[in-house]
């Protein structure tokens, strides 16, 4: 049984349809990717599923559950921003707690988490830095951190590179590959490159306007595209 069920989901703002009919299942423990170019949207269906915005028809289960009426505090995913505000005047650690407080944790179980998480992310010495005190690429941690401290069974990103330099870029993407093995938990990363796409995902879905043009492995995508623009997209030989 698929994790995540999406089924004929469409998100209308005002009369503009943004997403017009979205199918698409995901299983445990999958890294999948939802690549496309700009304002095909790819965060509006992020935002559904973490629940930060309503769908306007369909359906979305999560674990068997209908989670068309569940509030995002209720729903077992955590999303990292593509502008990944961290709070200033916090240090990491109070960064990274926010969130698991506001689960209602105890103080010694945030403490735990925050402590391997910081290990995870080699953040041990940063603890007590603001996030002014941080490179870019660090701070890129912190929000990925704050996230996974509320261990959610989907941890949603999207576009996690886009804010760091060339260097950095390579070098965060590999740490959220090795995360995603350590983690154990289902991963939807959202970018609009097609070389992020390729080396990291189990499967990617390929959106354009709203619409599904294609899901499979990178392989699958780059030997048999589904038409003429996935093909150009993929940078496929054919
Ligand atoms: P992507 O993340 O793929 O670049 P988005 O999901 O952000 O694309 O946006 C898809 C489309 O929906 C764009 O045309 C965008 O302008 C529009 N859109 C996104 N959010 C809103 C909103 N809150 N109100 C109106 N239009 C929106
Ligand atoms: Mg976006």
């Amino acid at each position: 049984m698929a994790q995540l069920s999406l089924r004929g989901v469409r998100k209308n703002f005002k009369n503009t349809e943004v997403l017009r009919g979205i199918d698409l299942e995901i299983h445990d423990r999958e890294l999948v990717v939802f690549v496309g170019p700009s304002g095909c949207g790819k965060s509006t269906l992020l935002r559904l599923i973490a629940g930060l915005d309503t769908i306007t028809e369909g359906e979305f289960i999560l674990n068997g559950k209908s989670m068309l009426n569940v509030p995002p505090s209720k729903r077992d995913i955590a999303m990292v921003f593509q502008s990944y505000a961290l709070y200033p005047h916090m240090n990491v650690y109070d960064n990274m707690a926010f969130g698991a407080k506001l689960m209602g944790l105890s103080k010694d179980e945030v403490q735990k988490r925050i402590a391997e998480t910081a290990e995870t992310l080699q953040l041990q010495a940063l603890l007590e830095r603001k996030p002014r005190e941080l490179s870019g690429g660090q701070r890129q941690r912190v929000a990925i951190g704050r996230a996974l401290v509320r261990k959610p069974a989907v941890f949603l990103l999207d576009e996690p590179l886009s804010n760091l330099d060339a260097a950095l870029r390579s070098e965060v993407r590999l740490e959220i590959a090795k995360l995603h093995n350590n983690i154990g938990g289902t991963m939807i990363y959202v970018t609009h490159d097609q070389v992020e796409a390729m080396t990291l995902a189990d499967r990617i879905v390929v959106l354009r306007d709203g619409v599904i043009e294609q899901v499979g492995t990178p392989r699958e995508l780059y030997e048999t595209p589904a038409n003429a623009f996935v093909g150009t997209f993929i940078g496929s030989p054919r």
